[in-house]
């Protein structure tokens, strides 16, 4: 299998602002990593996205008041979320990411992408930036998708609860939206009962698991949950939202996942939905050799080359957590 590396400089020239731990080396990590995985590996340059397909789900008067803002120099949007006039070519870039895995993956079969840009994205709402997000690019691609009656499922490993991309698929019945994360923790959304609404009821399912949880806990709601939900719900595309702040270097969050635990939940999603087109897309992660070392496994995981972990020993606090996403979500699945 090929990986396809979906990069653009301008991602090393968005600054969030001093010492801040979301930073370019970050990108250089993800990329290092893609090189470990010793997949064959295709680099291919993130395109400048279309304003028009940020449209799909952000406001125009937002698109531009990001864009003046930063080629006015930039700023603080929130606490933690800055930009410099740079970074506005990488938020296109970022959001373009998308566009050119999808495009590349159409004519390649046995390859899977991996998205090393920056700013990430799943915070990001409809008219605000927030958490270290501009513009939420998986949802970008995502709508992108289903616009064509395409059905999308997104996995999000990253630690934090992705509150922008669920938001923008609440009631939006062809994308489903599962979240892995710390809770209580920022943004302190993501609780269980949110599975979505209207039309969308039931295509939301969220896991708040404790500070603390380790692999074994993750694996467990893959095989009883994830797993089984992705192939009731049949997507043509599977897209992740990828970050590594959940690995137990990590120094933002306090969950303990190592390497092969995400390299082991990639390969049992390339083992139960085979050659699906799937691409990952960096959220967080702020341990550079956490970043590397996580991202190369999730790419041999998704080749196949490594083991897919059976659970064993669930701690019985973080197990009920799984226990009660079953049983939310019964009247959708058979579980
Ligand atoms: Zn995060």
């Amino acid at each position: 299998m090929e990986a396809l590396l979906v990069t653009h400089p301008s991602a090393l020239a968005h600054d969030a602002g001093w010492g801040h731990p979301e930073r370019p080396e970050r990108i250089e990590a993800a990329v290092l990593g893609v090189e470990r995985s010793g997949l064959e590996v295709a680099t291919l340059e993130a395109e400048e996205i279309d304003t028009a397909l940020l449209e799909l789900v952000h406001d125009r008067s937002y698109i531009d008041g990001v864009r003046r803002f930063c080629l006015m120099g930039g700023g603080a949007f929130d606490r933690d979320t800055s930009v410099v006039q740079e970074s506005w070519a990488a938020a296109l870039h970022s959001a373009g990411g998308g566009i050119t895995a999808l495009t590349a993956l159409e004519r390649r079969a046995d390859a899977v992408a991996f998205i090393a840009m920056r700013p990430p994205g799943h915070h990001a709402l409809r008219a605000t930036a927030m958490g270290f997000c501009v513009f939420n690019n998986i949802a970008v691609a995502a709508r992108y998708l289903t616009r064509s009656g395409a059905k999308v499922a997104i996995l999000d490993w990253d630690v934090h609860h992705g509150n922008g991309t669920q938001e923008m698929f609440l009631d939006d019945p062809a994308v489903l939206y599962m979240s892995f994360h710390q809770s209580p923790f920022y943004p302190f959304t993501g609780h269980v009962d949110e599975v979505g609404e209207g039309e969308g009821e039931g295509t939301i399912v969220n896991f708040p698991f404790p500070a603390g949880t380790t692999g074994v806990t993750y694996h467990d709601a893959m095989e009883r949950v994830v797993l089984p939900v992705l192939e009731q719900f049949g997507p043509d595309h599977l897209l992740v939202s990828a970050g590594y702040d959940a690995h137990l270097r990590d120094p933002l969050a306090a969950m303990r996942l190592e390497a092969e635990d995400y390299g082991s939940m990639a390969a049992a999603l390339r083992a139960r939905l085979g050659g699906l087109p799937t691409v990952f897309f960096l959220e967080g992660g702020y341990d550079l050799e956490a970043i590397a070392t996580s991202v190369a496994a999730t790419l041999r995981g998704s080749a196949g080359a490594a083991k897919v972990f059976s659970p064993h020993d669930v701690p019985s606090h973080t197990a009920v957590v799984t226990d009660a996403v079953v049983e939310r979500l019964r009247p959708w699945f058979d579980l």
